[in-house]
């Protein structure tokens, strides 16, 4: 099959990326069985150098796969980034299932890469340095919402570590976040659709690729414009085009599989030096985009609300997880407004609309789609909750040792009225079995809902938030230190009582 399992040049790939997969395991084992390894090669610890000047393993892997980017284009992104083989083989499977992963191709939300990369490596900085020096003298309710930054300490390195995991989610998101980000990705969006959509290395990759002096190019007497190298790209370029247009592949998301190349009956293409890319076409080459202007918008904003009010959603769901699940809401509400207002309508090989009635399947996606935003605005309303209580509860500026001394009760009122409001928003955010509206728990809520009845003079019911938190996490030393200060609290306010 061209370009797919069984071509020669897929062969080599796989057996890259199974390499990059095995050194990770490798990796991984080491540090268990010894308590100490080579610090993680996480590409967003790059981000953390950049912030903080910690130089680690992640920044180097980031440095040089930049810099072969620049030289070569994205070979990283084709034969050594491990997503890029957890994508790979769920599309693998998929086809080996009969499902055919189509490329969803959206124009807006295909800028999402960029403006995550911006995020993750440029917002900090910008932040520190620029932003909240100038806001923080005239709003500082703003500077606070958008919360601290680490100072830069300097430049030093981190080679070794004995926390590998350390801020990496666990198994119980980590498994979901796989499904996801592979299988559902990959069947919503196309086989490279995290890497198209949701990567924010992918987003740094793209733009630096586009000064790439190498590039896929053809030979022009040999090519006879049949189109399997486009049928036969995972990224869903439209090779054929694009050669014919500028003579070379000038689009961003061109991974440097070489397919296209291994795929062509006339050995019309190669990789070779000449004018990069954005010399000589845009960076999206020549697409034929699938969705309206109102649905293009529909698409970025229900993609923003979901990756923005998921992110770490019960303390739980990281910032890729978050990206992931906004472009799998772009693409349902794309579907669902279109089994809404089309006559006729077909997806996956299933009819879902026809003469205006839903077919079954269209009923079944119905139900889908519809439990998905019900899901997403059960969400927004926890995390507005939140964001509620805690805004509330920043306002609470009193000193840690007034309310230690047991003098609540001395506290002025409007400081006694914000720390009963923020107490009712953070019930309203807590898990459904902590009297709340959510799915789970926040972590950070018992502790900061204690803090409050503290300041309110209620110390049994800081006491018994406390001890129930406590049992869910025996030996956490945040809870111990609070136990012990609501202890002190309440000893304090007894001895004055007397
Ligand atoms: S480059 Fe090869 S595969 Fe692509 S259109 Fe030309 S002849 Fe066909
Ligand atoms: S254009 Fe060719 S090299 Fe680039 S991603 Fe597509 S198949 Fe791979």
């Amino acid at each position: 099959m061209p370009g797919k399992p069984g071509t020669r040049i897929w062969r080599w790939r796989a057996l890259t990326l199974f390499g990059v997969n095995a050194l990770i395991v490798i990796h991984v084992l080491h540090w268990w069985l010894t308590g100490d390894s080579l610090a993680r090669f996480v590409l967003d610890d790059a981000a953390h150098t950049l912030e903080r000047g910690v130089v680690n393993p992640g920044f180097v892997l980031f440095a040089l796969a930049l810099l072969v980017t620049l030289l070569f284009g994205r070979f990283f992104c084709g034969w050594a980034c491990h997503m890029a083989a957890l994508q790979d083989a769920c599309g693998w499977l998929l086809r080996r299932i009969g499902i055919r992963p189509r490329q969803f191709n959206a124009r807006l939300i295909g800028y999402a890469p960029l403006v995550l990369a911006l995020y993750l490596f440029v917002w900090p900085l910008f932040k520190r340095e620029l932003l909240l020096p100038l806001i923080r003298p005239s709003w500082p309710a703003l500077a606070d919402w958008l919360g601290p930054v680490a100072p830069f300490e300097g430049w030093s390195a981190s080679w070794r570590t004995s926390e590998l995991w350390s801020g990496l989610p666990s198994i119980w998101v980590a498994i979901p976040f796989l499904l996801l980000s592979g299988f559902a990705m990959v069947y919503f969006l196309g086989t490279r659709g995290l890497c198209r959509y949701g990567c924010p290395y992918g987003g740094l990759f793209q733009q630096t690729a586009r000064f790439s002096p190498v590039a896929i190019t053809v030979d022009s007497d040999r090519c006879d414009d049949c189109a399997l190298c486009t049928a036969a790209c995972t990224a869903g370029v439209r090779v054929h085009d694009e050669i014919s247009t500028y003579g070379i592949v000038v689009n961003r998301d061109c991974m440097r599989t070489l397919d296209c190349v291994d795929v062509c009956p006339h050995d019309a293409l190669a990789l070779k030096p000449g004018r990069p890319p954005a010399a000589r076409g845009p960076s999206d080459g020549i697409r034929h985009y699938d969705l309206a202007a109102g649905e293009e918008g529909l698409a970025a904003l229900v993609m923003l609300v979901t990756a923005v009010g998921t992110r770490g959603l019960y303390g739980q769901i990281p910032l890729l997880l978050a990206v992931t699940l906004g472009a799998i809401g772009a693409f349902l509400a794309v579907l669902g407004y279109r089994l809404a207002h089309r006559p006729g309508l077909r997806f996956a090989g299933r009819t879902l609309k026809a003469s205006g009635q839903q077919t079954g399947a269209g009923m079944a996606w119905s139900l889908v789609i519809t439990a998905a935003m019900l899901l997403l605005a059960h969400s927004l309303t926890v995390r507005l909750a939140l964001e509620r209580a805690e805004m509330l509860d920043r306002r609470i500026t009193v000193p840690m040792e007034i309310v230690l001394s047991g003098s609540a009760e001395f506290l002025p009122g409007a400081v006694r009225r914000d720390a009963q409001d923020a107490l009712f928003w953070y019930r309203q955010a807590d898990a459904w079995n902590h009297g709340g509206l959510g799915l789970a728990r926040w972590p950070h809520i018992p502790l900061r809902r204690a803090w409050l009845h503290l300041v309110r003079g209620e110390y049994d019911q800081a006491d018994r938030l406390l001890q129930r938190a406590r049992t869910a996490r025996p030996g956490d030393p945040a809870l111990i230190a609070a136990m012990a200060d609501s202890r002190r609290a309440r000893t304090a306010q007894q001895q004055m009582a007397h």
